[in-house]
């Protein structure tokens, strides 16, 4: 790394820490068009070829927090494409040919102890784009959190709006907004939520319980109101749930030769922005004690070493993330 570089750290355990057990679900996969991942690749094809790139998962994540239950941090993609506004299906669809025939609910509900959409006390949205938000219908008692800035894109719903890319909320839905600039209650209705300054690499965050389990960290860039998720799942060791912070590991890894790839000017709102988050989460990544995990991040799944696939759910990722960070730096 380089000398530069100043130290940063995660907050330490405490006496009595609570720790969250993770579960990665994939729910549906889409194509990822390579110029919409990596800035060289812009231009590559010609415009009436099918672009060149891969199918990748959608990950969401189930946390299980031993007093507040169970949460999840993105919902995935809607089963069979059913229920998107139609400017989604007209202009993201053809480019990125989501496909879902088992969504989130069904996944859950499998398991040798199923879990209801009831079961859920909170739904967490990285960001509101169509492969991260799935239908929110089914998990009526669960309050919504997200980003302040999220808010705006649903200010004026599809089908209030007809060209809206988002779909209004269910009707009653209890909502809590991320404040990042508020000292005092950060995430109202949560009561012991607390504002976080700095968090690792990042800027800030927020401690949803205030018991040091899960923090949600501003990840500006990709799209407005964009957050990460830190769970910290044993002592001294936390998952940095990535979201769309880039799609790529060769975004955030380094090379042998010490490069990362540039993310794609195509797929991110404020591109500057998110070039200096991706540069944070390769710092966050270098942290002895950090596993990353992108929502979209195929190699998960496709490690060259069978034990170091990311295993999904029901088993819970806690064991294998430890196995991660007892590797890190040997590999
Ligand atoms: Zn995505």
């Amino acid at each position: 790394m380089p000398s530069t570089m100043a130290t940063i750290h995660l907050p330490a355990d405490d006496e009595h820490q609570v720790y969250v057990t993770v579960s990665a679900i994939v729910a549906g996969t889409l194509f990822l068009p390579h110029e919409e991942v990596f800035q060289d690749c812009i231009g590559e094809s010609e415009s009436d070829d099918t672009p060149e790139g891969t199918r990748v998962p959608t990950f969401a994540f189930l946390i299980q927090h031993p007093k507040e239950g169970k949460l999840l941090f993105d919902l995935g993609l809607r089963k069979n494409g059913e229920g998107y506004p139609p400017s989604v299906m007209e202009d993201a669809f053809p480019t990125f040919k989501p496909e879902c025939n088992e969504d989130i609910v069904d996944i859950i509900a499998k398991a040798e102890s199923p879990i209801k959409p009831q079961d859920i006390n909170f739904v967490i949205y990285s960001h509101l784009h169509f492969d991260h938000v799935g239908d929110l219908t089914p998990f009526s008692r669960a309050t919504l959190v997200m980003g302040q800035e999220s808010e705006i894109f649903i200010r004026n719903p599809y089908p209030d709006d007809p060209r809206s890319s988002y779909n209004a909320l269910p009707a009653g839905q209890r909502v809590c907004l991320l404040d990042f600039t508020a000292d005092a209650s950060p995430a109202r209705g949560i009561p012991h939520a607390r504002l976080i300054k700095p968090i690792g690499s990042f800027e800030r965050a927020i401690d949803l319980f205030g018991d040091g389990s899960l923090y949600l960290i501003d990840a500006p860039g990709h799209m407005s109101g964009h957050v990460a998720a830190l769970a910290r799942i044993a002592s001294d060791a936390f998952v940095l749930l990535a979201a769309d912070t880039c799609h790529s590991r060769q975004c955030y890894v380094p090379s042998s030769s010490g490069s990362v790839r540039e993310i794609s000017s195509l797929n991110h709102q404020q591109w500057d922005i998110a070039k200096v988050t991706v540069t944070k989460l390769t710092e966050m990544n270098h942290m002895a004690n950090v596993v990353v995990v992108l929502a979209h991040e195929a190699d998960r799944l496709q490690e060259k070493c069978k034990e170091d696939t990311m295993p999904l759910f029901p088993q819970p990722l806690n064991v294998w993330a430890s196995q991660q960070l007892g590797k890190k730096f040997r590999k």
